[in-house]
């Protein structure tokens, strides 16, 4: 149970602000000309890691236009058949890098741009890195289109703020956003995932669930017929009930 608890510590890390970080909350601008509507929000458990972004609908559709949220450069493109897909990476004055991925296309800039890297280096994976200012992006430029490129299981963006020194994705929905949300959440149950390849639960490698009693009290309580026999590191997670 200590790395359980040294787990659950990391990811109440991962999801609180850094001390003393100054965030802007009228500064970027949304990544999209819609209503933001999210379908997986910022810290969620996938496969091995932890979601660091929030993913924005885009009503199942490929080709809409994604804008950068603010003055910057364009500091890394990177195509690829997994991960991110097609992804741009924007550095700010003011210390973030905005990340977008799972990009239908870039735009005719920047497509044109890492055609050539990629004729030069022969290879359709590339990860590229332009100098300071080759690519100089304004706040609302079309900067790519929202597609289902990488591993992505229907169109929408992927978006993430990052603090650009040590490269931490921080909560987007600190920045001001205005998300329309308006669920209350209920905790129906309790999940308790492996985490790393050595970690397990009950001696088998799958999340297990187990449901809550008193979903509406402020203190549910766990039904569980045994004791849980847990190895390695572990990230214990709650599902809503909607
Ligand atoms: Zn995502």
């Amino acid at each position: 149970m200590k790395n359980a608890i040294a787990t659950l510590l990391f990811l109440i890390a991962f999801l609180r602000l850094p001390a003393q970080m100054v965030i802007p909350n009228d500064y970027f601008r949304s990544p999209l000309d819609t209503v933001m509507l999210l379908s997986a929000s910022f810290g969620e458990i996938r496969a091995g890691h932890l979601h660091s972004g929030i993913d924005i609908k885009v009503f199942e559709k490929e080709g809409m236009p994604v804008l950068a949220v603010a003055d910057g450069f364009v500091v890394r493109v990177k195509v690829s058949p997994v991960g991110f897909g097609n992804a741009l990476y924007i550095d700010h004055p003011n210390g973030f890098t905005s990340v977008y991925g799972h990009l239908q296309r870039f735009s005719n800039e920047i497509q044109k741009y890492i055609r050539k890297e990629q004729y030069e280096r022969e290879s359709f994976d590339v990860d590229v890195f332009p100098g300071k200012d080759l690519i100089r992006i304004k706040k609302g430029d079309t900067i790519g289109y929202a597609g289902n490129s990488g591993t992505s299981f229907g169109p929408h963006l992927h978006f993430e703020l990052r603090d650009t020194k040590t490269e931490r994705p921080i909560n987007p929905l600190h920045f001001g956003y205005n998300i329309k949300d308006t669920l209350k959440p209920i905790i129906s149950s309790l999940i308790i995932y492996p985490f790393g390849d050595s970690s397990s639960i009950n001696k088998n490698y799958f999340p297990v669930q187990y449901p809550l009693e008193g979903t509406d009290t402020l203190h549910p309580s766990l039904i569980a017929e045994d004791t849980l026999c847990l190895a390695g590191n572990i990230i214990l997670a709650s599902k809503r009930k909607i």
